[in-house]
């Protein structure tokens, strides 16, 4: 075996359908007694049930969560949280409220609880994000990691099909990119292909029937393991990459992530041959490193996921701009790359065109 290095992210996960019941007692094994509640406009009315199952250990509720926390926004909640003596944060949504409590814990130093409603993953990362004068300035920080993490099947039932697919797909690429990043050991890649395998089989029952509580609980379960590994590991091109179109471009997060992945996977793939033999298998497509990238092809045409750059509000004229952008700094990568190399990636994932097409 090679020598590895493997730091393992300490957190308290309790999976199950109902299990959102559980957050008083959860917040109490904190010792803490006075948690302010976060979430979206959208998902205030899930916040307020948050607050209803705290009861005497709720300190209030915060609904002004919005993707890639605005530093007014965390400016905003925390000076709440500061009025209302919070103890304890608690980020019921997506990993837009998980990120406002992460930028929020940063600052004051409160334990969070995540009840995560997507399959984003960052409730288990030690990673935060701020967004200031349309900048988006990143870090990673151990005290930003939620302590507990509820994952109740019944809160992502409603999370619309679509946005469950890209949300997926969104993990995927933490998962698959973890399979060669810096940091990878044997633990992560174990998770790493056993939590593609689970989203994988979660979003193909999914499609058939949305609110089926068996392919919701594969979901969420592939989406804490991939999540891990987006925490353990350094991520490369396909994350770098997303992250310059996110900021430069505002596109959507999920689908950007669906739309790029197969292309920075096609770049890596001569590379990371290993890597391409468990993302074939778990897409149950053998151990052969050839059959990974028309399998996820395949599957990402079976669960309906976005292909194209354009489809998410790209204008063509601003790919020469990504990828200068993208390949300004030096990141690690399992092969080199340069503005040439990605701004030919781009094209493709543009205009939806898969290797080989
Ligand atoms: P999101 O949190 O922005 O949610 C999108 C929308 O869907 C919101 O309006 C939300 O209220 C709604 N929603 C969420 N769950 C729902 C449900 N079950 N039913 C109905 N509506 C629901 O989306 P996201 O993709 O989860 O998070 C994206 C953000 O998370 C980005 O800012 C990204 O950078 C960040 N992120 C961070 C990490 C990390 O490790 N730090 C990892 C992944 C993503």
């Amino acid at each position: 075996m090679e020598n590895f290095v493997h730091q393992q992210l300490a957190a308290r996960v309790v999976f199950g359908q109902g299990s959102f019941e559980t957050l008083a007692a959860e917040v109490a094994l904190l010792g803490a007694s006075r948690a302010l509640v976060l979430t979206t406009p959208e998902q205030a009315d899930l916040g307020k049930s948050a607050v209803q199952l705290l009861g005497k250990l709720s300190a209030g509720l915060y609904t002004g969560a919005r993707m890639h926390v605005p530093v007014a926004t965390a400016t905003e909640a925390h000076a709440l949280a500061m009025q209302v003596k919070a103890d304890c944060l608690i980020a019921v949504g997506g990993g837009s409220t998980t990120g406002l409590a992460k930028a929020m814990a940063l600052q004051a130093k409160l334990p969070i609880v995540a009840v995560p409603t997507t399959y984003a993953g960052s409730e288990v990362t030690p990673l935060y994000g701020i967004t200031q004068a349309g900048e988006k300035v990143t870090g990673k920080d151990a005290r930003v990691l939620p302590k507990t993490v509820i994952y109740d099947i019944n809160l992502s039932l409603s999370l619309p099909l679509d946005a469950s697919v890209a949300s997926g797909v969104n993990a995927i690429a933490h998962a698959a990119e973890s399979l060669y990043a810096r940091l990878v050991s044997p633990v992560t890649s174990l998770m790493a292909e056993e939590g593609i395998r689970a989203i994988v089989n979660g979003l193909r029952k999914l499609i058939g029937n949305p609110r089926d509580v068996d392919a919701r609980s594969h979901c969420q379960y592939g989406a804490w393991l991939c999540g891990v590994v987006l925490g353990t590991t350094e991520m490369g091109l396909h994350h770098k990459l997303c992250h310059t179109l996110g900021g430069l471009f505002g596109l959507p997060h999920a689908q950007m992530h669906t739309v790029i992945l197969p292309h920075a996977l096609a770049y890596n793939a001569p590379a990371a041959p290993a890597a391409m033999a468990r993302i074939a298998r778990a897409l149950g497509a053998g151990p052969d490193p050839a059959a990974a990238l028309p399998a996820l092809r395949d599957f990402l045409y079976t669960v309906n996921a976005d292909v194209a750059l354009a489809d998410l509000g790209m204008k063509e004229r601003d790919l020469d701009r990504a990828a200068a952008a993208a390949t300004a700094k030096p990141y690690p990568n399992p092969r080199p790359f340069d503005a040439g190399s990605v701004r030919k990636l781009l094209d493709n994932a543009y205009f939806g065109r898969f290797a080989g097409q």
